[in-house]
């Protein structure tokens, strides 16, 4: 069996996938199988979800999506996309509070890293889970609601604790957006003041010219504004890619779903694969001072880049959410698809960002290993004491 992740990076070892059609197969095949792991849409850069035992894909369960308007929540099947749950919370006249720039992930894949879209007041969508199912070493079917004591260690986590069956997400009534791009944004425009106006807004730079993706609930006034001039036209956040695969642009209203990703549901995303991509979250006090210092070493970002994007993200309680604690910055890169010539400038960028206090994002490209909170591995030793569910990348974490 070969499998590799969606960019085709990473060659996974696992030897064998599964497709379960029921809880019960899932139970039975989670307790006799000595090292098992679950794949979500295998979106990530890196090798988090492979295991060198068998995969397990979540995509012929008979889950549905089980929507309580009266209560704001949806229990949705793990291998669910945000493509396919976001239509169905939309007709019913409700919504997520946010989305990442892609709808073709898996929810429970994308909660398990931390995945996030931007916004001063949007947590990542890991922090919109109220509770999660999951099959664990021995084959039981626990749930965790928010509140208990372990939740915050089982949201983001890697697949490390079991595998998840469903998510209790949070909702709120569905609503439409705006999306605009300004071109030219100076260097010097006030950070906060820029990625505050609006729902979600985002810099893209290829650091010699910064544009703003800026999706508001209200239109945007005429005018000046921070020093930009309007798009003619759609744009695709990779200079020089045709706009088709993106959501509608130039002020046009339209559902959230259709709005808040950067990419359509029904074309490839961003660089068609053709790439890779790192990510690094930092307090945003240090916005600016970390914006600077990049800038700083341009010259040698910048030929193995196709573009950086700057988001903003509210701080969560999840301990390894990048997040947790802190209100944050995140910078991302999408490189071009050459791991030899993009690792010494993922440890370039590393290197500069260092006193920031970075954090990686979990599904992208870095080398630097943060430290493991203690109840983290506390918490992965009491769920799976013989390392069940452990992988090369959950072991590197843990400091095994
Ligand atoms: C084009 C593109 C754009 C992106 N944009 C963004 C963005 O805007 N914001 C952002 O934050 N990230 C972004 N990402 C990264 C992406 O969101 C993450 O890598 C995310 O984890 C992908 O979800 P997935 O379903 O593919 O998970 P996978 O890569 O399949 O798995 C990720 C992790 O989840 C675990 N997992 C999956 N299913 C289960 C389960 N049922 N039970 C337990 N564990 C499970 C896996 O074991 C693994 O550890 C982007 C990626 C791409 C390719």
């Amino acid at each position: 069996m070969t499998l590799t992740n969606w960019s085709g990076n990473t060659e996974f070892r696992a030897t064998r996938l599964h497709h379960p059609t029921s809880l019960d197969e899932l139970q039975r095949l989670v307790a006799a199988t000595p090292r098992v792991r679950a794949l979500g849409s295998a979106h990530s850069f890196n090798d988090v979800a492979d295991t060198p035992g068998e995969l397990v894909r979540l995509d012929r369960m008979p889950y549905r999506i089980e929507i309580d308007g009266a209560a704001a929540r949806v229990r949705v099947g793990a291998s669910t996309t945000y493509a396919r749950l976001a239509a169905e919370l939309h007709a019913q006249g409700l919504a997520l509070g946010n989305l990442a720039s892609l709808p073709h992930i898996s929810v429970a894949g994308s909660v398990a890293t931390g995945t996030h879209g931007s916004g001063p007041g949007n947590q990542s969508l890991s922090a919109a889970v109220s509770a999660l199912e999951l099959v664990t070493a021995d084959g039981s079917l626990i749930t965790l609601d928010r509140g208990d004591a372990d939740f915050p260690g089982a949201v983001v986590s890697l697949g490390a604790l079991g595998i998840v069956t469903t998510l209790t997400l949070d909702l709120v009534p569905a609503f439409e957006l705006r999306q605009y791009v300004r071109e030219g944004v100076p260097d010097d425009a006030p950070f906060d003041e820029l990625m505050g106006d609006g729902h979600s807004v985002s810099l893209f730079t290829d650091w010699h010219d910064t544009r703003a993706w800026i999706k508001r609930r209200t239109p945007l006034p005429e005018g000046d504004w921070h020093g930009t001039r309007a798009a003619d036209g759609p744009r695709h956040p990779v200079p020089g890619m045709p706009p088709d695969s993106c959501t509608e642009q130039l002020g046009v209203p339209g559902p959230w779903h259709e709005r808040l990703p950067h990419f359509r549901a029904d074309s490839p995303p961003s660089s068609a694969g053709d790439e890779l991509q790192t990510e690094f979250v930092m307090d945003r006090e240090h916005a600016a001072g970390a914006l600077r210092e990049l800038r700083a070493v341009r010259d040698r970002i910048r030929p193995v880049l196709q573009i950086t994007e700057v988001r903003t993200v509210a701080a969560d309680d999840l301990w390894l959410s990048p997040f947790y604690g802190r209100d944050s910055v995140a910078v991302h890169f999408t490189w071009i698809r050459d791991t030899e010539a993009v690792l010494p400038v993922v440890r370039l960028v590393e290197d500069v960002l260092a006193p920031f206090d970075p954090r990686p994002h979990w599904g992208k490209v870095f080398t630097r290993w943060p430290s493991c909170p203690d109840r983290f591995r506390e918490l992965v030793g009491r769920y799976d004491p013989r390392g069940k569910f452990a992988g090369d990348f959950t072991r590197l974490l843990l400091g095994e």
